[in-house]
Parts: structure tokens; C-alpha cells; sequence
């Protein structure tokens, strides 16, 4: 029932309902939240009543009555969406204390300490949470009890000095907000509850929805339950854990608590919390194995029950309360794409799920982080310092000390590292933003640790070492000072901390990759390309897995210093003869580059488009340059300018190129057919096995156009054939990047063997969207729900993927064995490759590293 109970109300029912020890509460539903909004914030009308039931049903539970002045009974509330939105929502612990009442609560638990240290403990929340008063302000005059006192630690604050506190923070309140803490328990009930569903429009839970595509009409539930104390003693604790290493998907228990204390101590970073097992903790730690044996023996065996229940890593909150273990949270936990991947396999081989589930586990995307650079064992560096490895990678980058310098320094392209004391969500964009984040204070599960990890930004927690000047913007560590702006290097994956920039190394995948990308390769249907025309690129797309090149774009190959040359010169040519020199000059740099990519794709499908940019690119565009290349070419400068100025257009995406320059200047294409079925016939021979060659034709519109330049190519494949006494098998198809030819598709079907959707130019010309220009005002789209995505990433299925099953379907319906595919970016994306699933494509091609996520997506797609 998470849709109506959210994501906590939902687990904490279903561990009541499998018997585990979980306090009493109840839920007021996401339904409520969203009606809240509809109705101009305000609740239907028969919410008091319910809320006062089952108010009762938990007072009856626990032997106690809120308010009661003698045994008060105290409740948290929390929110919880349907999906987890760790940080983001607000909680308020301790609720139903005041003057009275916390009298009540040292009488009934004989331990005045503890009742007043609960009663800060709410204030302190619930002023900043409900009333707004800034946190830091209570943080300030704790510090300054704390040095009067002469104590480090919070627990060693007495019952009296507490008091004080309290008072102090009463007055803070009223100071900042001109109004007095309320002391009746309804009320507080009451404001706590507007609080949560207020708290669902607050800005960062926005931002966090953006950032996760969670619509804003779901709305967040509210749970109400008895308060158990983790802060009454030395047989008292709390804490934090997930059933596996959220890191490295290790089968270990996994996680921090802290004696005598509450849930948020442990978040929060003000005490030190301490390991789950004596296994993972180093001389000076206490574990709470063997701390709290008997709270931990009962820990094992819920950690058990809920992995077997839910059958998913948890993540999961607890708190002892005299050594009675209480269950308080649990749910699927966020891990690394390195953990996903572990936990997947493992739990398939342990028979907990079967291995479509498996396949299923890992979010494609993710494995990006699985690909991530790693440190070179043999950079030279400097340590500055060491924490926690809190999300895996190598990043470098500037030392940036807010969030907002993050995003700014990030746009104009810098890379910055985000140093922070510790994060909060107001940090997230910035977060986002950056390369990596550190942070000298807090655990695995702090803030930092946990939304670093489900974003895949490196991160060090808790550099403890580290301290961090926000005033004098510097970072000190022994004898290092580093200032703003100076570079850092953090290892996610050791916790260690670099002065400078030291070099990476790219990734070198696990047993576990393979055999994930071995489980999903057996179920895909469609195959997976690469886009490649370099060798290095080919042997990459190759590495990851590719299934051959789905796209090949000669262009970059005519930028190289050895040949740009000759490229201007046949620009330049006024003369057939001069033209026919220059573009022989390029015949052997084409035919060795074809040749590298036959070699290295030996036994796979190349397919080679020709020539498709607009001439003009080949040109200089400065003054400077004009100059220079006019002398290297041997021409005037203002031949040079008035060839550039001739070859200008308006709008050049849909002016003269593709098969159009073709069509005007054939013998371009000819050079570029002779060079690929010589190259094939060349390597065919070198290693006796068969290729064939795909050769493609660009930015096709009618079937007059393929037509010519088919029949073209098939005259030079003639003639190279009998210059070399042998015949190869090849193919001639095109692309299909234009509406018009998705439209004609059945006819253009007639003279291709093969059509491979060119997604990026058929979303520009379908949606009248520029590719290059669309980013000053796309975002806005975007973010106000105008487009559920950027097009140029995510397929519009409704509009472009309209015209790619149009084009699909008529295609098929002229040569049922054409070869469908797609190479556009969109053969990358998961979602996209759904669609393609789904409209019965035979292959995606997409850039080298999205390989693997392809080949991913494209199981999930067929399962
Ligand atoms: C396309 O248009 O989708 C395509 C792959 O070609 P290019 O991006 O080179 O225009
Ligand atoms: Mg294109």
C-alpha cells in the first residue's frame, strides 16, 4: 500500500504484520496531502476525528495517555512519500512534552536526565522544523552550555543543566518567531502534522523531485507513533544499518549506532557512531556486538526475516530501549552500481531471486559509475588527509566551499569539488553539480554519504583531519592550507584525500559485470552497435561488448592534420581535375581508416555513412586562421573568403548536405565507396573471413535521392570488383532522419537493404527543435512540465517515435527482411531503448561506453 501509505507508513505496517517489534502507530494517508492542496490547504473535514481514534488505539497499546501528566505517552512524526526522499522531509521526535508532562516522564522512567534531554530534543526540533527558527541558533547556545560546563559530550549534560537549556531554547524561540513554544499536545500534534505536508512543497524537496522525476501530486503521508527511547541509558542505543555494504554489496551486516542516544544523533555527525561488527571495528571502537550482544542477536535475526521477506538489500533503523530492540524504519537501500550489481548476483545465486529479477536489479544507467576512472597506482601524490569512502570513483577538482559556487563555477564548465563541514539538503544541487564531495564530518549514512551514493558523485565523508574555514575559505590539514580555488584529488573508493590533480586510470570491470552482461545477453533481442570511427573507440565499443558499428561518421575522419589539407583542397577546386587530385589524395587515408575498423570489428557488421556534414564546416571561421590556411593551400585569401562566403548558409542543418552533396558532387562519394570496398576486400583477404560492409547514405528524404546515389555507388563497387577479380557481399541503406522519409518509408524500402533511424536529426526536423540552439530555452520545457524530457535524450515517443514505427512498419512491409536499426543518442538511453524494444528494431547503436548500459536496457526491454 505505499501509494497510499508512502514508503515508510507502508514497511512499518508490513514489519508489524510479519511480527517484528515495531511501536504502535498509524498513518494519515498521501491522499490527505494531496486533498490538503487541492483545497487551498485544508483538511477534510473528518480528519480530527480519526486522527483522535487512532490517537486512543496507540494510547491503549502502550499503557499510556498523551498529555498525561503523570505517564505521558510521547510520539514521533515523520513523513513519508511513496518513494524515499532520504533527507528531504522533515521529522519531529519527542512530541508531547512541556513543563508538566516532562515532570511526568523523570517520575514514570526514574530518570530525570533522560526526560529533560527528550525535552530539548523536541524543542530544538520542533522550533526549527515547525516554527522555522534556524537551527544553528540552538546548535550555539548548546556549544555554549557545553564549554561553560566544561563537557565534550552530550551525555554528560546533568538533569538541572539541561533545564537550562531548556529555558534558553524557549527563549530562542520566542525571540525569533514573537511567539511562545506551545505547550498543549494538540497543538503541537497539530502543527507538527501541517508541518510534514507543508514540508512537500518546501524548496529542496522540489528540487529533489526534479532531480528524480517524482511528481508533485503524489504527496507525502504522515506517520504518528509511540516514541521508544533510545537515550535512557547505557542499555539504550540507536542507530542506522543496511543488511549488505551499501558500497561494495559485501553480504556483511553494515552500519552505525551510537549508545544512549536519539535517531538523529547518528545523521547528524555530532558523536562518533560506532560499527555494527566486531568483524569491521578497530581496536579503540565499541561494536555493538559486543556492547549490546543481546539487542544484536535480535538484529541478526530481523535482518534475516527482512531480506527473506523483501527479498532486497534494506536499509533499515532501529532503537534499543533497555535492551528491547524496536523497529522503526525499513526500506530498499540505496547502494553503488558496483554494490547493485553484487547484490543482484549474489541473491540470484542464492536463490532469493531468480536471475531475470537480477537482471532487473541494476539500473542501466548506473553502470555509468561502474566506469568511472580510478586512481593510476603509480601517480605520483601528496596525502592531505583521510576519511570515509562513502561513493566510489576518482575525482579532481577546485576547492568550492558553497553550493551555489558549485553550480556556477560547474556551468562555465570548471571542475570543482564541493568541501563541506557536512551536507544538507539545501546542498543537493550543488552536490549535483559538482565532480565529487567532501566532507570533514559524518558517517557512511550521513547526508553527504547517502546522496552522493545515489547520484554516483564521488565522495569522502567525515575527513575528520580536515578542518575547514568557511570565513577565510581554506582548508587546513597538518601543514597543508589550501585556499578556495586550489585543486584536490578524492579516491571514493579508499576515502583518501590528494593535494592537486593526479592522474586516473579508466576502469577494469569485475566478475561480476560479466556475468550480469552474460545473463542479460541471453535474454535481449535486439543487439547492440556502437558509434565508432576511431580505432582506439572501436577496440573500446568492442571491449564493452559491441555487436559491430552501427555508425560510422567519415566526416572526423577528414580532420586529422594529414588530410584536412586535401579536404580544402577539393573545396577549393574550381576545376574538375584539381577537385579529382584532392580527392584521390584522400582515397588511402579512407581506405587504412576502413581497413583499422574491419580489422578491429573482424566477424561483426560496419556500417559506414558517407559523407553527410555541410562543406563550410571544413573551413576556418576566423580572421587568423583565414590567413594562415589560405598560404598553406596555396590560394589568395580572399579566394579562401569568398568560397567560405559562397558555401554560407542560413540554416545550414537543412541546407546542402547529406546525400545532397552527394548528389552535387559525386565523386566524393565515389572516392569514399572505392575506399570501403577496397578496404573490405583488402582485410577479407588478410584474414580470410567475409566482411560486409554496410555503406549508408545520409539525411535521405525521397526515394529519388537514394536511388541516384545507390545506383552510383553500385558502378564503383563494379568496378573495384573487377580491378580486383572478386566479388564481396555488401549493403547499401540509409538513414532515416527526416520526416518525409519515415513517411515514404515503403517506397524508400524499395532500393535500401538496411535503415538505420538517425533519431538526432529526426527529432530536430520533426519537432522544428535546432539541436545546437535549443538549450537556451529547452531546459524551461523541461522543468515546467511542457516536455516530460529533453527530446535529444529521451526519445518523444509520441511525436518522433510516431515516425519510427511509421517508418519501421512500412519499411518492413515493402522488404520484410530489411535491417532495422537506430543511431541517434536515444540508442543509448534505456528508456528509449524500451521504445525500440517494443517497435521490433533489430539493433540500437549508441557511443562506446553506453555499451554495456544498452546491452542492459535492452534485457530489461525484452523481459
Ligand atoms: C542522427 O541524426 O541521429 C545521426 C546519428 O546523425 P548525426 O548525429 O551525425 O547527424
Ligand atoms: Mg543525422
Amino acid at each position: 500500500m505505499r501509494n497510499l501509505l508512502g514508503g515508510k507508513g507502508a514497511n512499518l505496517a508490513e514489519m508489524a504484520s510479519i511480527g517484528l517489534p515495531v511501536p504502535p502507530g498509524f498513518t494519515i494517508t498521501t491522499e490527505v496531502c494531496s486533498a490538503f492542496y487541492e483545497n487551498g490547504n485544508a483538511y477534510p473535514d473528518d480528519l480530527a476525528g480519526q486522527v483522535a481514534t487512532a490517537l486512543h488505539r496507540i494510547e491503549t497499546a502502550m499503557g499510556l495517555t498523551f498529555g498525561d501528566a503523570n505517564a505521558p505517552l510521547l510520539v514521533s512524526v515523520r513523513s513519508g512519500a511513496r518513494v524515499s526522499m532520504p533527507g528531504m522531509m522533515d521529522t519531529v521526535l519527542n512530541l508531547g512534552l512541556n513543563d508538566e508532562t516532562v515532570e511526568g516522564l523523570a517520575r514514570s522512567s526514574g530518570d530525570a536526565r533522560f526526560a529533560w534531554d527528550s525535552y530539548r530534543r523536541f524543542i530544538q526540533m520542533y522550533g526549527s522544523v515547525v516554527m522555522g527558527v534556524p537551527h544553528h541558533r540552538f546548535e550555539d547556545l548548546l556549544e555554549q552550555s557545553k564549554r561553560t560546563l566544561n563537557v565534550a559530550d552530550d551525555t554528560a549534560i546533568s538533569a538541572e543543566s539541561w533545564r537550562d537549556v531548556v529555558e534558553g531554547y524557549k527563549e530562542i524561540v520566542l525571540r525569533e518567531t514573537g511567539k511562545h513554544f506551545p505547550t498543549d499536545p494538540q497543538a503541537q500534534l497539530w502543527g507538527a502534522v501541517s508541518a510534514v505536508f507543508g514540508s512537500w512543497m518546501n524548496p529542496r524537496a522540489h528540487t529533489y523531485r526534479r532531480l528524480h522525476d517524482i511528481p508533485a501530486n503524489w504527496g507525502t503521508a504522515v506517520n504518528v507513533q509511540a516514541m521508544v527511547f533510545g537515550n535512557m541509558g547505557e542499555d539504550c542505543a540507536t542507530g542506522v544499518c543496511f543488511t549488505r555494504d551499501p558500497s561494495t554489496g559485501e553480504n556483511i551486516f553494515y552500519g552505525e549506532y551510537l549508545v544512549n542516544a536519539q535517531g538523529e544523533d547518528v545523521v547528524a555527525g555530532i558523536r562518533t557512531p560506532q560499527p555494527m561488527s566486531a568483524l569491521r571495528a578497530a581496536a579503540e571502537q565499541r561494536p555493538m556486538e559486543t556492547v549490546l550482544p543481546e539487542a544484536y542477536a535480535e538484529l541478526l535475526r530481523v535482518r534475516d526475516l527482512l531480506e527473506k521477506h523483501y527479498r532486497d538489500m534494506q536499509d533499515i533503523e532501529f532503537t534499543v530501549q533497555s535492551n528491547t530492540l524496536y523497529m522503526l524504519q525499513t526500506r530498499t537501500g540505496k547502494r553503488t552500481a558496483a554494490a547493485a550489481l553484487k547484490i543482484a548476483i549474489d541473491m540470484a545465486r542464492e536463490g532469493l531471486i531468480t536471475q531475470e529479477e537480477a537482471i532487473q536489479r541494476v539500473p542501466p544507467a548506473s553502470l555509468d559509475q561502474l566506469l568511472h576512472p580510478t586512481l593510476d597506482p603509480n601517480a605520483e601524490r601528496t596525502q592531505l588527509a583521510r576519511g570515509l569512502p562513502a561513493s566510489p570513483g576518482a575525482a579532481a577538482g577546485a576547492i568550492v566551499f558553497t553550493a551555489e559556487e558549485v553550480e556556477e563555477r560547474a556551468a562555465q564548465g570548471q571542475d570543482v569539488i564541493l568541501v563541506r563541514i557536512e551536507t544538507s539538503p539545501e546542498d543537493v544541487h550543488g552536490m549535483h553539480a559538482a565532480r565529487g564531495v567532501l566532507t570533514t564530518r559524518g558517517g557512511m549514512t550521513s547526508h553527504a554519504a547517502v546522496v552522493a551514493r545515489g547520484m554516483g558523485r564521488v565522495c569522502v565523508a567525515g575527513a575528520g583531519s580536515i578542518h575547514v574555514d568557511y570565513k577565510a575559505q581554506t582548508l587546513t590539514a597538518g601543514s597543508h592550507v589550501l585556499k578556495a580555488g586550489d585543486w584536490i584529488t578524492l579516491d571514493g573508493g579508499t576515502g583518501a584525500v590528494y593535494v592537486g590533480k593526479v592522474a586516473t586510470i579508466p576502469p577494469t570491470l569485475s566478475g561480476d559485470f560479466s556475468t550480469l552482461m552474460g545473463w542479460a545477453d541471453d535474454v535481449r533481442r535486439l543487439r547492440v552497435r556502437a558509434n565508432a570511427e576511431t580505432p582506439d573507440d572501436a577496440e573500446t565499443a568492442r571491449k564493452f561488448g559491441a555487436e559491430g558499428i552501427g555508425l560510422c561518421r567519415t566526416e572526423h575522419m577528414f580532420f586529422g592534420p594529414d588530410r584536412i589539407g586535401h579536404v580544402r583542397q577539393m573545396i577549393m577546386a574550381d576545376e574538375p581535375e584539381a577537385r579529382a587530385r584532392a580527392i584521390d589524395a584522400l582515397l588511402p587515408f579512407q581506405r587504412d581508416d576502413f581497413a583499422s575498423l574491419f580489422r578491429i570489428m573482424s566477424g561483426l557488421p560496419v556500417t559506414i555513412r558517407l559523407l553527410d556534414p555541410p562543406l563550410h564546416e571544413f573551413l576556418p571561421h576566423g580572421e587568423t586562421e583565414l590567413v594562415d590556411i589560405a598560404r598553406a593551400l596555396g590560394q589568395s585569401v580572399e579566394a579562401l573568403r569568398a568560397r567560405r562566403a559562397a558555401l554560407s548558409e542560413a540554416n545550414p542543418m537543412l541546407g546542402h548536405r547529406g546525400c545532397r552533396l552527394g548528389i552535387s558532387y559525386p565523386e566524393i562519394y565515389a572516392m569514399q565507396v572505392r575506399a570501403i570496398m577496397e578496404a573490405a576486400i583488402l582485410v577479407s583477404r588478410e584474414t580470410g573471413e567475409a566482411i560486409v560492409p554496410e555503406i549508408m547514405i545520409p539525411l535521405v528524404g525521397m526515394k529519388t535521392e537514394l536511388d541516384r546515389t545507390r545506383k552510383a555507388a553500385e558502378e564503383v563497387v563494379a568496378a573495384v570488383f573487377a580491378e580486383q577479380g572478386t566479388t564481396l557481399e555488401y549493403l547499401i541503406g540509409t538513414m532515416i532522419e527526416l520526416p518525409r522519409a519515415a513517411i515514404t518509408a515503403a517506397q524508400i524500402a524499395e532500393v535500401a537493404d538496411f535503415f538505420s533511424f538517425g533519431t538526432n536529426d529526426l527529432t530536430q526536423t520533426t519537432l522544428g527543435l535546432s539541436r545546437d540552439d535549443a538549450g537556451s530555452f529547452l531546459p524551461y520545457y523541461v522543468d515546467h512540465g511542457l516536455l516530460p524530457k529533453d527530446p535529444f535524450v529521451s526519445i518523444d515517443r509520441e511525436g518522433v517515435g510516431g515516425l519510427v514505427r511509421l517508418g519501421a512498419e512500412s519499411g518492413r512491409s515493402t522488404k520484410p527482411s530489411l535491417k532495422l536499426g537506430v543511431c541517434g543518442e536515444h540508442g543509448g538511453d534505456p528508456d528509449s531503448i524500451a521504445f525500440f524494444e517494443q517497435v521490433g528494431l533489430d539493433y540500437v547503436s549508441c557511443s562506446p561506453f553506453r555499451v554495456p548500459v544498452a546491452r542492459l536496457a535492452a534485457a530489461q526491454a525484452a523481459l
